[in-house]
């Protein structure tokens, strides 16, 4: 099934991410938890990818899984950074093989020894170019950045990077994540201006421990509203506290998504059920 067809629907849908192990030992374990959140009945799961390729299989291994054994459908993440066109169209087969559908197409982060002179793919819109001429059958979505991308000069730049990336086949985007959601608002009106009207799925990250926490403020543009702040500085020391005040601050975000008419919404689960479980029902009245 092709993601698109939910997306596009007026009903709240809800949607998680799994991450694939980095080596085969993993393995087992992982599929074990992407079953558990398949068994809340998603509207689609996203399988990310590795930029360097590395879990390439395990990516298509596990969308292969939650087809077969659950009936879900999979959104497998390609990135393109580190890939040259034989590595892309051989992917693309492997894709095609397991009766995968929806490819979400991005570039990936470049690493700091790559030498760029030698990269094939710039930009993600290269990818989906490719991904189109190779099967124009699959359904492809992409990125964006309500606080825009980390490289972008600025948003008005990185929307019209954006709007290059529609024109090129990407069917929806999907979001980095956010804690305001007034960010997001202001972000669709920007695109709407600017002309780009495909759907927009929101991202949602539940913070549920001090760890992400400090990551989130290191590696990211994001602004943190106050109320989320507290809720940190409240709760730091008490992990179990922390994780439901999180859960919680993430359903909030996504009723007051619904009640805008963002009817799409991902949850980067990664990998955690509990969290994936409880967010599930805190809104079985809303999803039905
Ligand atoms: P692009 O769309 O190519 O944008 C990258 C930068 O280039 C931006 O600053 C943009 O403004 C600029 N740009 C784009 N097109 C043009 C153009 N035509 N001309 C000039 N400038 C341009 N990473 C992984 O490794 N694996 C994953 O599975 C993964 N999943 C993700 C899922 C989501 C929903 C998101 C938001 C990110 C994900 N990432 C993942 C991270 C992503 O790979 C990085 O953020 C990466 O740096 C950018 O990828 P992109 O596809 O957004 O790139």
């Amino acid at each position: 099934m092709k993601v698109i067809e939910n997306i596009k629907s007026e009903k709240p849908t809800l949607s998680f991410e799994v991450f694939p192990p980095k080596t085969s030992d993993n393995f087992e374990s992982v599929r074990v938890a992407a079953e558990k959140i398949a068994d809340l009945k998603p509207a689609y799961m996203s399988v990310t990818y590795g930029a360097g390729g590395g879990t390439s299989d395990f990516t298509v291994d596990l969308a292969e899984d939650l087809i077969k054994q659950k009936g879900v459908t999979p959104l497998t993440h390609l990135t393109c950074v580190s890939s040259d066109e034989s590595r892309i169209e051989s992917e693309l087969r492997k894709i095609k093989s397991k009766g995968i559908e929806n490819i979400l197409a991005l570039r990936g982060d470049i690493p700091k020894d790559l030498d760029k002179s030698k990269m094939k793919y710039t930009y993600a819109y290269e990818l989906i170019e490719k991904i189109k001429s190779f099967d124009d059958d699959f359904c492809i979505g992409g990125a964006c950045y309500p606080e825009t991308h980390p490289e972008s000069e600025n948003s008005k730049k990185d929307i019209e990077s954006l709007k290059i990336k529609v024109e090129s086949g990407c069917e929806f985007l999907t979001t980095q994540m956010f804690f305001d959601n007034n960010i997001l608002y202001n972000f669709i009106m920007r695109l709407l201006k600017a002309g780009v009207d495909v759907p927009v799925v929101a991202g949602i990250m539940p913070v549920t421990n001090a760890k992400q926490i400090k990551r989130i403020i290191s590696i990211s543009k994001n602004a943190l509203p106050q109320r989320f702040i507290r809720i940190v500085d409240r709760f730091a020391s008490d992990p179990q506290a922390l994780k439901q005040a999180g859960i919680a601050y993430a359903t909030e975000q996504i009723i007051d998504l619904y009640a805008n008419g963002i009817s799409s919404v991902h949850v980067y689960s990664m990998n955690n059920t509990e969290v994936a479980e409880k967010i599930k029902n805190n809104l079985t009245e809303i999803i039905k």
